[in-house]
C-alpha cells in the first residue's frame, strides 16, 4: 500500500520490539545517525564490534593511517559548537587525531550511552508479523526492533591474501585494519608488506623510517600522489572556523563532496606547455587536487587519461633512483585515477634507502607464507614482521559477514550476489524497514560529507512514518530496479569502469568477487541528494508504506 502523507495518527510509542531502531557500527555514520535519532526521541541502540567508537578510525591504528582529505572538511558539520570547539592539529589528521576526535564527539554529545560495544551482530532476520527485525549478536544476545539500520561502513570487512601458510608464520603477523594498539618497534626489525593499495604506502612510509630492513611485496603498482600534509596554525585554524560555512557549501557543490571541483577545461584545450605547469602546480598542492581537480576529461578520455599517467610516470622516474625500480613502481594495466590514488609523503623515495627492496610478484609470485617468511617462486626470505596490507571485500563484504534476511527469509547475499540492487543505496526491496547509512549504490566520496547527508535522510524518513504510524516501510521492486539501472548507466564511458579494483568490486581473496560490477553511484554527490531530495519531498510515494 503506497500512503500519501498526514493519513494516519502519530502512533504511541511503539512497545512491541526492545528498540525503535538498531544501528549496526558506532563509526562516523552510526554516531551521527544515533544523534539524529535521538532527536526523534526514538529508543535507539547501536550494537559496535569494538571496545570504542570510531569505526575505521578505531581499527585501522596501522603505522602512518592518516587522512587523505582535508580534516576541516572531514569533520561533522551539524553542530556550529563542535566545530567552534575542535581545533584540528594537521591538515590531513593521523589516526590517533581522528580517534580522539570521534571520541570527543561521543563524550560531548553522550553518545556511549545508548551504544553497546563487543557486540558484533551475526545476523538481521525481519519478521513479518510484527514489521520488526531480530538482531542476533555473535555471543547469542537477541533483540528486536522496529527499524534496522546498517553504519557499516564501505571498507570494513578487511581480507587476507589466500597464500598458503598463512598461519604457520612464527613471528609478528597482522592485517593494517587489525594493528595492535600498542605500539609495535620495527628498529633492526626484518619487516615485509604485502599490498601497495592506500593502507600499504602509508605503512611503507612509515615502517621504512626505522626498520632495519624492509621488503615491500607488490603485485600491482598505483599511481601515487604527494599529499603535502602540514600542521594547521592557530591563525590557519581560526580562518578555517571562519569559513566553515563556505567549506563545506563547497563541498556540497562538488563531485565527491571533497574540496576540489574539477577544472572546467579539457586536456587538449590547453598548449602542451600549460598542460604542464597547471600538473605542475598540481603535484605541489596539498591533496586530492591532482585526481579530483584536474581538467574534466582525465578520467573519461584515453588520451587525456595517458596524457597525466605520463606526468606521473615522469615524476617516479625522477623520484626514484634506480631506473629498474622505478619502471616496476609505474602501473601499466590502468591509467592515472583510475583506481583510489593513494597519497603520500615520501613513498617513492623510500625506495631509495639501501635497507628497503621491492619484490614483484607478478615477476616472482608468492607461494607459501613460511614460519620463518615467505617463499617465492625464486627466493626464500625470513622476517620478524609480516604486515597484509592487502585491502577489503568492498561496499557489500560487510554486509555479506551478516546473516541478514528479508521477508520470506531471503538472504541479501543471495539477492546481490551478481552486484547491488537498491532504491537510492539506502533501502533494498524485500527487506522493509532496512535502512542503510551509505549503502552500496549511495552517492559516496568525502565519507562523512556524504554520510551526514544519508544519516538526514534516513532519519527524515523514519520521522515520516512515526508521524504517521507506519510500521512498515520497503523499495518497491521497480523502484529498485530503476535506480540499479540508472546507477549502471551512470557509470557508463568512465575509465574506472574497465579496471580491477576494490571499486569494481574485484577481490581476488573472496570467492565469488572475481567478476567487474558497478559498486558505487557515479552520478556525482549533487545528482545523488537531488533525486533523495525528491523522493521525500514527494512524500516518499516511491516507496511502499503501510
Ligand atoms: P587496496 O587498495 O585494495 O589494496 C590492497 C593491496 O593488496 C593491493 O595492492 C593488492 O594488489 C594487494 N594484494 C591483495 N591480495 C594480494 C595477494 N594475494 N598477493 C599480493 N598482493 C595482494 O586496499 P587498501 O590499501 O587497504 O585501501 C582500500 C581503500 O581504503 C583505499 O582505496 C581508500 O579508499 C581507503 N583508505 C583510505 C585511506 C586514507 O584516507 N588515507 C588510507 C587507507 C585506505 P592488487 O592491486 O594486485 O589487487
Amino acid at each position: 500500500m503506497v500512503v500519501s502523507p498526514g493519513t494516519a495518527q502519530k502512533p504511541e510509542a511503539d512497545t512491541l520490539t526492545d528498540f525503535d531502531a538498531v544501528v549496526i557500527g558506532a563509526g562516523v555514520s552510526g554516531l551521527y545517525q544515533l544523534y539524529r535519532l535521538r532527536e526523534l526521541g526514538l529508543r535507539v541502540r547501536v550494537f559496535e564490534t569494538g571496545s570504542g567508537v570510531g569505526g575505521t578510525w578505531y581499527w585501522n591504528r596501522y603505522p602512518g593511517a592518516r587522512f587523505d582529505s582535508e580534516s576541516w572538511t572531514y569533520g561533522y558539520s551539524f553542530s556550529p559548537e563542535l566545530l567552534e570547539q575542535w581545533d584540528w592539529e594537521e591538515h590531513f589528521a593521523g589516526q590517533p587525531e581522528t580517534e580522539r576526535y570521534l571520541n570527543y564527539v561521543a563524550d560531548k554529545f553522550e553518545l556511549r550511552r545508548d551504544i553497546q560495544f563487543k557486540s558484533r551482530v551475526t545476523s538481521a532476520h525481519y519478521r513479518e508479523a510484527t514489521r520488526s527485525w531480530d538482531v542476533t549478536l555473535e555471543d547469542g544476545r537477541r533483540y528486536s526492533t522496529r527499524f534496522l539500520i546498517t553504519a557499516i561502513g564501505v571498507l570494513s570487512a578487511p581480507t587476507m591474501p589466500r597464500i598458503a601458510g598463512v598461519d604457520t608464520f612464527r613471528g609478528l603477523s597482522c592485517h593494517t585494519h587489525h594493528w595492535p594498539k600498542e605500539p609495535v618497534s620495527f628498529g633492526g626489525k626484518r619487516v615485509a608488506v604485502i599490498g601497495t593499495g592506500a593502507s600499504g604506502v602509508q605503512t611503507i612510509t612509515e615502517v621504512a623510517r626505522t626498520v632495519g630492513h624492509l621488503s615491500v611485496f607488490q603485485r600491482t603498482p598505483q599511481w601515487c600522489a604527494p599529499l603535502h600534509n602540514a600542521r594547521i596554525s592557530k591563525e590557519e585554524m581560526r580562518q578555517i572556523r571562519a569559513n566553515y560555512r563556505e567549506i563545506f557549501a563547497r563541498c556540497q557543490q562538488t563531485y565527491g563532496c571533497f574540496i576540489h571541483a574539477s577544472d572546467p577545461r579539457a586536456t587538449h584545450e590547453v598548449t602542451p606547455e600549460q598542460r604542464e605547469a597547471f600538473w605542475e602546480k598540481l603535484y605541489e598542492e596539498p591533496g586530492f587536487g591532482i585526481w579530483m581537480g584536474n581538467f574534466r576529461d582525465i578520467l573519461v578520455d584515453r588520451e587525456a587519461n595517458a596524457l597525466i599517467s605520463d606526468f606521473l610516470a615522469r615524476k617516479i622516474r625522477q623520484r626514484v633512483k634506480d631506473p629498474a625500480v622505478a619502471e616496476k613502481l609505474i602501473p601499466r594495466n590502468h591509467g592515472f585515477g583510475t583506481r583510489r590514488v593513494p597519497l603520500e609523503s615520501g613513498y617513492y623515495e623510500v625506495y631509495n634507502q639501501p635497507n628497503v627492496q621491492l619484490v614483484d610478484v607478478k615477476q616472482t609470485p608468492i607461494e607459501r607464507i613460511t614460519p620463518s617468511g615467505i617463499k617465492t617462486s625464486d627466493a626464500e626470505y625470513e622476517f620478524d614482521i609480516i604486515i597484509y596490507a592487502t585491502g577489503f571485500d568492498a561496499i557489500t563484504g560487510s554486509f555479506d559477514r551478516i546473516d541478514i534476511r528479508g521477508v520470506d527469509m531471503a538472504l541479501l547475499k543471495e539477492k546481490w550476489k551478481d552486484g547491488p540492487q537498491t532504491f537510492l543505496g539506502i533501502l533494498v526491496d524485500g527487506f522493509p524497514n532496512m535502512l542503510m547509512v551509505m549503502g552500496p549504490h549511495a552517492g559516496l566520496g568525502n565519507f562523512p560529507r556524504a554520510a551526514e547527508y544519508s544519516a538526514d535522510w534516513v532519519t527524515g524518513l523514519i520521522h515520516f512514518a512515526r508521524e504517521r504510524g507506519l510500521t512498515r516501510i520497503e523499495a518497491t521492486a521497480a523502484g529498485a530496479a530503476d535506480w540499479t539501472d540508472h546507477v549502471i548507466a551512470s557509470s557508463q564511458g568512465l575509465l574506472f569502469t574497465e579496471v580491477d579494483s576494490w571499486m569494481t568490486g574485484i577481490n581476488r581473496n573472496v570467492e565469488g568477487k572475481q567478476t567487474r560490477r558497478i559498486m558505487r553511484y557515479s552520478g556525482g554527490h549533487p545528482a545523488f541528494r537531488e533525486r533523495c531530495d525528491a523522493v521525500a519531498a514527494g512524500g516518499y510515494r516511491e516507496l511502499s508504506l503501510a
